[in-house]
């Protein structure tokens, strides 16, 4: 859904909420040039006691590693950050979004080096919801694995959240769409099984769960982390420095993206061959469901990761 069509006025921007139309930024903005920002994508849900910031200390703790892989210097809390978010969702009245802070290198001169540039600092909040579909979430998403590699840490991070490095994921996904399918997969530059576009992927062997780690340049995703210990608790074993062949993904009994957008998404294809029963399969079910009864507060003992708006 485009902007103008959702029901948003406000952004928080450098310490201001302003509004919407009027969170605008200079052409000659550093990071618009060279995708030197940071940002986060982190949600609220509706949950059965109310609107929760789900496992925001996590986010935080991210965006802040990442700052300082680039260099930026933050110059606010985690609590201004926190309290900012918190206003944006109650003062626009909305009970489930998704969360974007950015930050980034603002305007005042366009060498590559951006030190005499300023952190600007912006959060915005919107309804969006699962990014690859709702059908996506039952029936399970035909994939391609990309021509293009994911880049290895030693070229650019990718153990933190960099606006640059998305170019990788803008190629890879625009490229399966183009040909036909809903989203890819990208292989790391040994050719092993990295992550998708924006997800991270789980295969299932039997009854085991399998899922690559930042040795394979793989980002440590939250909902990956989720999972594995949802997973864990539910008795299964998960091996969550796995290194995967492109050839395990045709054969893997089931396979899973997760993500704070696409939150936990079957994978019914890949390169048109059939992944398992071609539908969602039984493990991933289970965990999709134990994990939507998480994050809609359904859950006992994970109060820990909830933040009450
Ligand atoms: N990998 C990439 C490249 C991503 O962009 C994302 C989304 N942040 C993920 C994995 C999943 O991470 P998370 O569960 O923290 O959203």
């Amino acid at each position: 859904m485009a902007f103008d069509d959702m029901d948003v006025d406000t952004i928080w921007m450098d310490g201001e909420f302003v509004d919407w139309d009027d969170a605008q930024t200079h052409v000659l903005t550093h990071s618009l040039h060279y995708g030197t920002g940071v940002f986060e994508g982190a949600r609220c849900y509706d949950t059965v006691d109310g609107p929760a910031l789900f496992r925001w200390e996590e986010h935080l703790d991210r965006l802040f590693d990442s700052a300082k892989v680039l260099d930026h210097d933050i110059d606010h809390t985690r609590e201004t950050l926190t309290d900012a978010t918190l206003s944006l969702i109650r003062e626009q009245g909305l009970a489930s979004c998704y969360i974007r802070p950015l930050v980034y290198y603002g305007y005042n001169s366009l060498g590559v080096s951006p030190k005499d540039c300023p952190t600007r600092t912006t959060i915005a909040c919107w309804p969006w919801g699962t990014y690859l579909g709702e059908e996506a979430i039952e029936e399970g998403v035909d994939v391609m694995v990309s021509s293009w590699r994911k880049h290895a840490s030693s070229q650019l991070p990718t153990n933190v959240k960099a606006t640059g490095p998305y170019l990788n994921s803008m190629l890879a996904g625009e490229e399966a769409r183009r040909n036909g399918y809903v989203e890819a997969i990208v292989l790391n530059k040994e050719g092993n099984v990295a992550e998708g576009p924006g997800e991270n992927i789980f295969m299932i062997n039997d009854g085991e769960l399998f899922t690559t780690g930042v040795s394979e340049s793989t980002l440590d995703g939250i909902t990956r982390d989720t999972v594995i210990e949802l997973a864990r608790d539910l008795g299964y074993t998960v091996h969550d420095e796995a290194s995967i062949g492109r050839g395990e993904l045709y054969t893997a009994d089931e396979l899973f993206f997760t993500g704070t957008a696409a939150e936990v998404t079957p994978i019914r294809s890949v390169d048109d061959t059939t992944v398992g029963n071609g539908s969602r399969g039984p493990i991933t079910e289970e965990l999709q469901q134990q994990f939507f009864d998480l994050v809609e507060g359904r859950l006992d003992g994970y109060d820990e990761w909830f933040l009450e708006v």
